[in-house]
């Protein structure tokens, strides 16, 4: 058991880091989309509930005893492999952006169902439950997106076509 609570420890972390990367990215695009005030509303309000799954994480990261530093380390590492997805966020192309958000929200369901069956091994009903919840705002930002797309890239293609700046 002390392997899977360390491993658990680990992913806890990583998941930590990927949520201030998300946290950042998303800021960065929310800051740029004037022409997509609807896309933009949907950011901040994920902006909103992604401040709460960090805080959420950091609680259950405490409780674990995991001290601030490796919380740290693990950032650093999360940040290079955000950065070769930076490309997508910050360019000033709006589809692009759509892509990177819906690329990271798959990564972010992902990572909530691996801990959810993490904590269930451990009998953590309250990460349990911690996990649920953020899943379930991933599933939505990610069900949003999908939804939006089309949208999003035929107002951008027909920016371009009338020579508007199409990202704003
Ligand atoms: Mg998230
Ligand atoms: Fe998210």
């Amino acid at each position: 058991m002390e392997q899977t609570r360390q491993n658990y420890l680990a992913w806890l972390r990583d998941a930590h880091a990927m949520e201030e990367q998300a946290l950042a990215m998303m800021q960065s695009m929310a800051s740029r989309l004037e022409t997509y005030p609807q896309l933009r509303k949907r950011i901040q309000d994920h902006i909103r509930e992604t401040e709460g799954q960090v805080s959420a994480l950091s609680r259950l990261l405490d409780r674990q005893g995991a001290n601030a530093s490796v919380v740290k380390d693990t950032l650093g590492k999360m940040t290079a492999f955000a950065q070769s997805m930076s490309g997508m966020f910050t360019g000033d192309e709006v589809v692009k952006g759509t892509l990177g958000s819906y690329t990271f929200e798959n990564m972010e369901i992902a990572t909530y169902r691996i801990l959810i069956t993490a904590a269930e091994q451990l009998g953590d009903t309250e990460a349990v439950e911690v996990f649920i919840r953020c899943l379930e705002e991933e599933e939505a930002m990610a069900d949003w997106l999908a939804g939006h797309s089309a949208e999003i890239t035929r107002t951008y293609l027909s920016r371009a076509e009338l020579d508007l700046p199409a990202q704003r």
